[in-house]
Formats: structure tokens, C-alpha cells, sequence
């Protein structure tokens, strides 16, 4: 067992550290106000290798491993969770589900653009009525000749506005269940695709989030990803990883909110002293300084398991539930830290406070993580 990071993984924390303070912490604020993903920061991000950055490089990625892939999330999510949760959605849902499930041609028409950063990708899975019981999704796909047509809706889609490919779920067979689901992949301005209202959200304001309406998109044959019948199974697999990015999220947004209530208890002056001397203070900071690097161990060691090949569906499901219950934690105590300038925007606490509920709904909420964590340990 060997806990140091090699001395790239040390580099990579840096220079993904010095690119968020650099490029996105003047910025945070004007985005989440104005509700504004910056394109402009795809052919920056792509340049770090952050638009693919578990990616083969035989498709332009940057052949990461899981565990450098957390410590890119985590530096990104520490300046602006929004971003980060960007960034996972694509390199964690969609264009992973691209790498794991898709054809060579697949591949190769989708992944070089992706890893450039020319579009970001989407991932279509949650429905009104289909959240957390994600197979009873509505919408179908019914095959006409060599095509499908695809209609329905999807719910709280990361990218759903400016997603430039856009990978679909939907029901093929109503007889099969879960087993009759399928997975497309359907490029934005394909007719009869479009998004649909734009949410208009607590927190990870900068990250874009809509519905994405199908009504008679007719796509051809050659876009079914993966098998016919195996969306829904395939899903699961990108879940199991894409947690992964979630639970490295969740302690990076710990780690920025921790540092913000260390420095300013530091400076903030009560009763003749800096309120770090008292003891209700550094109990807060020491539990969640604690709570934090166990968060990191339990990711780290999901991320492990996944670079190893092994099967890590308890382990990731742990590490995100952990993580993320954590981090709401720390943001909490974060506030109380700052007191009255907890609640106003000239501090970063509120935006940590906004933006970290969304890590214990997104992705499975803590409930299904328990579940699917109790699965596990009871051989179900
Ligand atoms: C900002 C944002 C971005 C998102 N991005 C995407 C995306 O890119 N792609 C995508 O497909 N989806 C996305 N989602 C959807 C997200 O994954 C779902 O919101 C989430 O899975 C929960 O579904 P739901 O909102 O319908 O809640 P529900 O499933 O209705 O749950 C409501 C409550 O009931 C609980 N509950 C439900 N079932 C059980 C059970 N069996 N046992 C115990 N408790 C239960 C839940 O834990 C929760 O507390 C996003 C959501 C948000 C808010």
C-alpha cells in the first residue's frame, strides 16, 4: 500500500491548481450570477487534457488514470464546483459512455471532437417522471426501416442547451423492462431535437441545465451505442465510474470551502482575538479537515479499483455518498465560520453553501447510494 502520489500526479495538481486560480476564480462570481457556462474555457481546458482526460490518445485523450482523474476534478470543483461539474459531466457520462460502449466508428467520429473541446457532451438519462427509477423512463425509440425515431423528454440535462453530442437513453422494447433499453448518440441540430426550458438553479449556476424535447428524431442505425437492449445496463457501468468524478467533486468543493473558513478565521477578530483561538472554531476545522481526507481516501481508493479493472460499485457508491454528505457538512460550517459575511456574496461561502446540495441529488441521491451500497453488502 502506497499513499504518496507520484511526483506527475504532484504536477498535475499544480498546474490544474494554477489554471483554476488563474483562468475561473476572477470569474466565478459574473458566471453563476449570469447563469453562464464560458465557452470560451473548452479549448483552454482541452489544452490541459481536461476534455478527455481518461481518454485513449489514439483518439487525442490524455490516456489519465482514474485516480489523476479526481485530482483534476477535485482542483477545478475547490475554484468553481460548476465547472468541474461541467467537466465530469462530459468526460464522466458522456463521452465515457462513448469509450466504454461505442463502436470503433463511433469512436472515432465523436471522441476526437470531444477531447478538443470543439463540443461539449451530454447525457440523457433523467426523465420528469423517471428520476431515481431512471427504467421507467418514457421515452421510446421505435425503429422505421434503418432508422429510430425517438421521442419523449429529458429532465435536468447537464449540457441540454449547449451539448454539441448527446447521448440518449430510451425504451426500444416496453416488454423487456430495463432490458429494453437502448442507447443513442444524437449530434445537436439533428431535427426534431431541441431544448426545451432552461432551469433556473440554487447552485452550479455556471453549469448549464435543461430539458432536451424528442419529437420524431429520426436517427439512423449506426447511432444505437452499444448493444440493442443494453442501454439501461451500460448505464449502470457509467454510473459506477461517473460517481467517481462526483465523489472527487464533492471533496474538492470540501477542500475550497474548508480553506476559505481556515483563512478567515485566521483573520476574523473577536473579543480581542482571531476567532481561530477558540476552541468551537478549530473543533469544527479539525473535523472537517478529518472527514475531508478520509472522503479523499475512500475516492481514491474507488478510483484504484477502477484503474485495476476490478468491479467497484460499492466502492464508488460509498466514496460518493461519503463525500458528498461530507461536503455538505463543510460548507456548512463554513458559513457558521463566517458569520454574518457567510451569507453575502463578498465571501465564497454562500456559493459553496448554493452549489454543494446538488452532489448529494446528482448522479443517484445519498438514499440510492445507501441502496445500492446495502445491495452489495447483502449479496442482492
Ligand atoms: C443540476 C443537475 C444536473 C443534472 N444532470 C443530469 C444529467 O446530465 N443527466 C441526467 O440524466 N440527469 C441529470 N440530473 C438528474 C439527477 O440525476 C436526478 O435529479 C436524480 O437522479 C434524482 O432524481 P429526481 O430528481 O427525479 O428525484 P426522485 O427520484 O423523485 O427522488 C426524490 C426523493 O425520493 C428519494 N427516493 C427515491 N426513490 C427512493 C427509494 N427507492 N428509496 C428511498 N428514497 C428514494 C430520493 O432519494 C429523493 O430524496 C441532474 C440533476 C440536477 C439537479
Amino acid at each position: 500500500m502506497d499513499f504518496r502520489p507520484s511526483e506527475e500526479q504532484e504536477i498535475l495538481r499544480r498546474t490544474v491548481r494554477e489554471f483554476a486560480e488563474s483562468e475561473m476564480r476572477p470569474h466565478v462570481m459574473e458566471w453563476d450570477e449570469a447563469q453562464h457556462f464560458p465557452m470560451e474555457l473548452l479549448p483552454k481546458l482541452a489544452e490541459l487534457g481536461l476534455m478527455g482526460v481518461q481518454l485513449d490518445e489514439q483518439y487525442g485523450g490524455a490516456g489519465m488514470s482514474a485516480v489523476d482523474y479526481c485530482i483534476c476534478i477535485e482542483e477545478l470543483a475547490r475554484v468553481c464546483p460548476a465547472i468541474a461539474l461541467s467537466v465530469a459531466a462530459h468526460n464522466g457520462l458522456c463521452s465515457s459512455h462513448i469509450a466504454m460502449f461505442g463502436s470503433e466508428a463511433q469512436k472515432q467520429r465523436y471522441l476526437p471532437r470531444l477531447v478538443k473541446g470543439e463540443v461539449l457532451g451530454a447525457w440523457c438519462l433523467t426523465e420528469a417522471a423517471a428520476g431515481s427509477d431512471a427504467a421507467a423512463m418514457r421515452t421510446t425509440a421505435t425503429r422505421q426501416g434503418e432508422c429510430w425515431v425517438i421521442n419523449g423528454s429529458k429532465q435536468f440535462i447537464t449540457h441540454g442547451t449547449i451539448g454539441g453530442v448527446m447521448v440518449v437513453m430510451a425504451v426500444t422494447d416496453r416488454t423487456k423492462a430495463h432490458r429494453g433499453i437502448s442507447a443513442f448518440v444524437v449530434d445537436q441540430g439533428t431535427a426534431g431535437m431541441r431544448p426545451g426550458k432552461k432551469e433556473n438553479k440554487l447552485g452550479m449556476r455556471a453549469s448549464d441545465t435543461s430539458e432536451v424535447v424528442f419529437q420524431d428524431c429520426r436517427v439512423p442505425q449506426a447511432q444505437m451505442l452499444g448493444e440493442e437492449g443494453q442501454g439501461f445496463i451500460n448505464t449502470l457501468q457509467v454510473l459506477d465510474a461517473g460517481r467517481i468524478g462526483i465523489a472527487a467533486l464533492s471533496v474538492g468543493l470540501a477542500q475550497g470551502a474548508f480553506e476559505a473558513a481556515r483563512n478567515y478565521a485566521k483573520e476574523r477578530r473577536q473579543f480581542g482575538q482571531p476567532i481561530a483561538s477558540f476552541q468551537a472554531i478549530q473543533w469544527k476545522l479539525a473535523d472537517a479537515a478529518t472527514r475531508i481526507e478520509s472522503a479523499r481516501l475512500l475516492t481514491y481508493r474507488a478510483a484504484y479499483l477502477r484503474d485495476q479493472g476490478q468491479r467497484m460499485t460499492r466502492e464508488s457508491a460509498m466514496a460518493k455518498l461519503y463525500a458528498s454528505e461530507t461536503a455538505v457538512r463543510v460548507a456548512d460550517d463554513c458559513v457558521q465560520i463566517h458569520g454574518g459575511y457567510g451569507f453575502v456574496k463578498d465571501y465564497p461561502a454562500e456559493k459553496y453553501f448554493r452549489d454543494v446540495k446538488l452532489l448529494t441529488i446528482g448522479e443517484g441521491t445519498s438514499e440510492i447510494q445507501r441502496l445500492v451500497i446495502a445491495r452489495q453488502l447483502l449479496g442482492q
